[in-house]
């Protein structure tokens, strides 16, 4: 098999291995790392047909990570999709309403980012062996709440590595700051600082750029890294689950051999909806990719008139994990459309850095037909919820209704009757307020207990053990600091 090396979106770092990319996460001049060519299936997707999750992710992630043995991969994933998924199937495709809805939240914090998270702290432990790195790696992650309870849950106790998760306090909902002061694992860390999550995220790049206290670290064998969407090692195992879809709609013969299908995301970060696309490029029988935004419509506007532009305000939303203005992924989508000249593509994100804004050619934006951009406001979202679950019972998190009231607009719009695979990215008792009050109106004084019961009771789904562990688990985490104190603070908990 051809070996694939990874070089930087921005050019300067060039031929490193899979397993080097996944320890560095992002390149040393601001680049992405990107494979130096897209593997095509090396198999019939036939084949895959009666085939469980474990070995789908095998055939697929085989093909990019190519300095990893079979025997490592394997044990990457089998140590990460096991039963810690509260389902053998680790991701159902339900069909509601005339979409299949991709089901990734059956991982330990009941949200998609469980399925590259549940892997990465493998890979990045395989990959440490195979470069003769004998420190132990700590994760540094700043959070608004989403992603540092994932990660922590993907590391906790894997050995060699350790974790620091920072949040603002009075920053995150009450909810998610138990799900991450009660995190169990003798290696996770969480602090709270007084201050707001730009305060957290600019200290963390500051200590990940502090030689000397690197070198401190470096003399206590301690190595920092970071477990962000934007490392290929998060963005690789996504690809599998949309090969899984495709697969799952064959079995139930859904589809017919080689039959198309589109698939539509819920977006942020760009990651999610770009494995998607690397799936397609792969040989996956994929007619669009369908990008949905919320208020934060950048997305919408750029794959409509090929302009980004993240000059505009910030929106506060129902669907929190989607309020961004520059999502850090779609670098990689600019940098290939520009036929991977890196020169070109350093040039525009330093103009997205200097004003916030750049401009596609009409040769790019031509390469990027495979997308097409919806979005929905939260009166929108919250209809879309009622409406679904009138109709058929099933209850969507406010993210996958972003996706299912864009699927809805598109298929009247365009009159595409492809069948769609839409990304069910979290689990609707992560947003359980949100979402009752979309289906019953007001809730009056009821506290975050009662109303995930009544979720359950709405829905006829029994309440998630993610969620029913936190009810009764003990508070781990106390530690607080201010913002200029995140270093220091961190030296102490390693007792340096
Ligand atoms: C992170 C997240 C998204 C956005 O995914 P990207 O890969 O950043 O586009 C959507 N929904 C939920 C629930 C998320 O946590």
């Amino acid at each position: 098999m051809k070996q694939i090396l990874y070089s930087s979106t921005r050019g300067k770092q060039k031929g490193l291995t899979a397993s080097q990319a996944i320890l560095k996460g992002l390149a040393e001049d601001g680049g992405l790392f990107m494979p130096d060519h897209i593997p095509a299936f090396d198999f019939d997707l036939e084949t895959l047909v009666g085939a469980d999750y474990r070995e789908t992710a095998y055939q697929v992630i085989k093909l990019f990570l190519t300095d990893f043995t079979e025997e490592e991969l394997r044990h990457c994933i089998n140590s990460a999709y096991d039963s810690k998924f509260d389902t053998p199937e680790i991701a159902p495709l339900v069909l509601a309403d005339g979409a299949y809805y991709l089901e990734l939240f059956h991982g330990k914090t009941i949200a998609f980012k469980d399925m590259a998270l549940s892997i990465l702290p493998y890979f990045m432990t395989e990959a440490a062996k195979k470069n003769g790195v004998t420190n132990t790696i700590e994760i540094l992650t700043a959070t608004s709440g989403d992603t540092g309870k994932a990660a922590m849950a993907g590391f906790a106790d894997v050995p060699g590595t350790g974790i620091f998760v920072f949040y603002p306090k009075g920053g995150v909902s009450r909810f998610q700051e138990l799900q991450m002061v009660t995190q169990k694992g003798e290696n996770t860390n969480v602090v709270s600082i007084h201050g707001n999550f730009d305060d957290a995220q600019n200290n963390v790049k500051k200590i990940f750029g502090d030689a000397a206290f690197n070198a401190r670290l470096a003399e206590a064998n301690i190595q920092l890294s970071s477990a962000n969407s934007i490392n290929i090692g998060r963005l690789v195992p996504q690809i599998a689950y949309y090969v899984w879809s495709w697969v799952k709609l064959r079995e139930n013969g859904e589809i017919a051999k080689g039959e198309k299908i589109n698939i539509c995301v819920p977006t942020g970060n760009f990651g999610n909806i770009l494995s998607a696309y690397f799936a397609k490029l792969m040989g996956l029988p994929v007619n669009k990719l369908i990008c949905a935004s919320n208020d934060n419509k950048v997305l919408f506007d750029f794959f409509s008139t090929g302009v980004y532009d993240r000059n505009r305000e910030f929106i506060l939303t129902t669907s929190p994990s989607m309020d961004i203005l520059i999502s850090s992924n779609l670098e990689r989508l600019i940098y290939m459309s520009c036929g991977c000249d890196a020169a070109a593509n350093r040039v525009m994100m330093i103009e997205l850095a200097r004003t916030g804004k750049y401009t596609v050619t009409k040769e790019m934006k031509k390469r990027m037909a495979d997308f097409t951009g919806r979005y929905a406001d939260q009166q929108q979202v919250a209809a879309r919820i009622k409406e679904l679950y009138e109709k058929t019972g099933y209850v969507l998190d406010t993210h996958t209704a972003v996706a299912s009231a864009a699927y809805e607009q598109y298929r009247s719009e365009t009159g595409d009757t492809t069948k769609t695979v839409i990304a069910g990215t979290a689990s609707p008792f992560k947003f359980s307020r949100a979402v009752m009050t979309a289906i019953k109106g007001e809730l009056g004084e009821m506290d975050d207990w009662q109303v995930i019961d009544l979720l359950s009771e709405t829905a006829g789904v029994p309440v998630p053990p993610a969620v029913e562990e936190i009810r009764t688990a003990e508070v781990r985490h106390r530690t607080e600091c201010d913002p200029d104190q995140m270093e220091q603070t961190i030296a102490d908990l390693l007792k340096l």
